[in-house]
């Protein structure tokens, strides 16, 4: 095992040789146990000083992204990264001081005058595990929640993105003391023992099939979950619809971050008479985009070379199955790419026996599938797992309600791409394979607080007529309650 933490408090000095995990969530549990919840105030003041760290180390993180993926607009780490955890962290401390209020409920008429009410209890210590594609948001998201909802909390990042992980250890070491926040690295054996520990909670962000795994370790303690996982996000074009307007709006969804986003749409189902249309309006809206091509600064690349070689064997699976493959976007002559640097690719004529149509892309690879009715399209999605995000775009008619009505996904954006997953006020989730759970909203602050409901007898009451001994008083009250 190689696990560091982040620390450069007395917990640490203490320890001259890094503490083992079990140990670091010890002196959590214990240091939570002893302190109690934070107060609103703590809570703010904590997520106060995640916000301005960010802001202080976003040109290091631009760097070490740019680094880790040999190649990360920085404009891609800005937005996706720094402007969505500040606005979320805003969200949160604008929020919480109404979701920490005790909420009022009803007692039925033969219990009053006592009164019932929930109260949101912080769990105690959360384990975050975050993958490489937003090595960063999907870090500090997890644990602005965590800290809004009066935890601790241990982070688990990619071992795909070292240099920005070290740069977490040093990052949140400086803000906070481990027995409030560490960080452990290390690859799939570290995850594998980090999921297995008796956290409270655990917020797993990563690929299905690791969900799967950190799923059953964790029941082994009866630890919950929330598993924000991947899969294949369709994208439909109702038939007619301007072909320029979703062709822009996928060169911007598709390609952020090198089309390595959860939200990614991973397919786009047109109208069989719009392909031709659609194509050429796509390859325009990337030329625009990207007018340096792959070449571009702002063209995030692959992550590795394992990656590049994942997307490129799709492709000649694809291929050599008789679809036709088109690199779309400005290819100027003699522009030097980045290693493992893939052009944004369409795949005409796919079919659902591709590797193409059945695994997550997570690339700058977009398949068309023609459909002729909308009911086509809908069947093409229900055949598959359930969506993380689903996107229409199309006006506000039947066809739409159809699709919204029939297909289950996380969440939907109509008429663009991505953008709900901005939406800070919205909860943020899979369903069935694409995951359990959410966070963003008041939802994330609930999943990660205990519900305590709480009834309050109050001095003088009518229960007497439902205990021992029972007599007339007892019949006439269970007659008029279960008439
Ligand atoms: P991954 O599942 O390979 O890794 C995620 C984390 O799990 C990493 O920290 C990794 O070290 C750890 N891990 C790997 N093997 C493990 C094991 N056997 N036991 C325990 N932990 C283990 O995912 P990835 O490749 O880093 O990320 C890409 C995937 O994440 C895609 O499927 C993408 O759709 C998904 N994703 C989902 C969201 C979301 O919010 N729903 C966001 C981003 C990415």
């Amino acid at each position: 095992m190689n696990a560091h933490v982040s620390s450069t408090d007395a917990f640490q000095s203490a320890n001259r040789v890094s503490p083992s995990m079990d140990a670091i969530l010890a002196r959590q549990r214990a240091a939570f146990l002893r302190d109690g919840p934070p107060s609103l105030a703590a809570r703010k003041a904590d997520l106060a000083k995640l916000k301005k760290a960010i802001r202080n180390y976003l040109p290091e993180f631009q760097k070490t992204l740019h680094d880790d993926f040999k190649g990360r607009s920085a404009n891609d780490t800005a937005i996706l990264e720094g402007m969505a955890i500040v606005q979320g962290i805003n969200y949160l401390r604008r929020n919480l001081r109404g979701w920490m209020r005790p909420q009022k409920r009803r007692v039925e008429m033969h219990f009053a005058p006592a009164s019932a009410r929930v109260t949101y209890q912080p769990l105690g210590v959360v384990g975050i595990m975050s993958p490489w594609n937003l090595p960063v948001g999907l870090s500090l998201m997890p644990l602005a929640t965590a800290i809004a909802a009066g935890n601790r909390a241990m982070i688990k990042p990619s071992e795909l993105t070292p240099a920005t992980s070290n740069l977490l250890v040093r990052m949140l070491a400086e803000i906070f003391p481990a027995e409030q926040v560490a960080v452990v690295t290390g690859g799939p054996e570290v995850g594998a023992a980090f999921s297995s520990l008796p956290f409270d909670h655990i917020v797993f962000t990563g690929s299905t099939p690791v969900g799967k795994a950190v799923m059953k370790a964790a029941s082994a303690n009866l630890v919950p979950v929330t598993l924000e996982l991947g899969g294949k996000s369709p994208v439909v074009i109702e038939g007619g619809f301007a072909p320029d307007r979703a062709a822009a709006s996928l060169a911007f969804g598709k390609l952020a971050n090198g089309g390595q986003l959860c939200v990614s749409p991973d397919y786009v189902l047109v109208q069989e008479n719009d392909v031709e249309a659609f194509v050429a309006a796509y390859d325009k809206a990337v030329k625009a985009r990207y007018p340096e091509g792959p070449a571009s600064e702002d063209y995030t690349s692959v992550i590795n070379e394992r990656h590049f070689a994942r997307l490129n064997a799709l492709l000649d699976d694809a291929r050599s199955n008789g679809a036709r493959v088109i690199e779309v976007g400005a290819k100027p002559e003699g522009a030097r790419r980045r290693p493992h640097t893939l052009a944004p690719t369409v795949v005409l004529g796919a079919t659902v026996e591709m590797d193409v149509l059945n695994e997550e892309i997570f690339g700058p690879v977009l398949p068309v599938v023609a459909y002729r009715k909308i009911e086509d399209a809908i069947a093409h999605i229900n055949a598959g797992p359930r969506p993380l995000a689903l996107y229409y775009f199309g006006a506000n008619g039947a066809d739409r309600a159809k699709v919204l009505e029939r297909t289950t996904s996380g969440n939907v954006t109509i008429n663009d791409t991505i953008l709900h997953f901005a939406q800070d006020d919205l909860p943020f989730g899979g369903v069935g394979a694409s995951g359990i759970g959410a966070y963003h909203g008041i939802e994330g602050f609930r999943s990660l607080s205990h519900a305590k409901g709480i009834f309050e007898q109050s001095r003088w009451n009518m229960t007497g007529a439902l205990r021992p001994p029972f007599g007339t008083l007892t019949r006439l009250v269970t007659w008029y309650l279960t008439r």
